[in-house]
């Protein structure tokens, strides 16, 4: 079982997982089973690392709990199969970290070039609530690199699910 499994198993069996400090501390209504406990205490610190919150306040359990719920929307009403569903909700997961993790930077150049502003080459604010200043031509480089960022980060604690 991996750690992830072991959250999963966790979760499963009802039981609470919280952090304190380094230490895990389970809640549970009735007794969880042996194995869950002991596969727990097998992957303790990698279950630590994920329950611990990142920059954008959702820790990896988080991530994986929006991954299976999206997973499951898509494949139950969506009617696809589990592969293309958990693709699908890889790209829910990229979309989210993206809003999750805003960027804001000076209007006075460009993020993406560093390049100033002129008559025929405006920079142009990108983003909803922060705004990222770009030339349009800019755009899809910058944010090739941003989808990049978010895959980085998504892959090691989603594709191993
Ligand atoms: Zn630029």
């Amino acid at each position: 079982m991996s750690a992830l499994e072991a959250l999963r198993a966790a979760g499963a069996a009802g039981i609470k997982l919280v952090l304190d400090g380094d230490d895990l501390v389970l809640t549970a209504a009735k007794a969880p089973p042996d194995t869950v406990l002991s596969e727990l205490s097998r992957h303790k610190p990698e279950i630590v690392s994920l329950l611990r919150p990142g920059r954008d306040d959702w820790s990896g359990a988080d991530w994986l709990a929006f991954f299976d719920e999206r997973a499951g929307i898509v494949e139950y009403d969506g009617g696809l199969q589990r592969a293309a569903a958990e693709a699908r909700a890889f790209e829910c997961c990229v979309v989210e970290w993206l809003d999750r993790n805003p960027v804001r930077s000076s209007p006075d150049c460009c993020l993406h070039c560093g390049g100033s502003e002129s008559a025929i080459d405006p920079l142009l604010p990108y983003g909803t609530t922060d705004h990222a200043w770009l030339h349009s031509r800019c755009w899809e480089a910058w944010h090739a690199n941003r989808n990049a960022q978010a895959v980085a980060f998504l892959s090691p604690i989603l594709r191993a699910a």
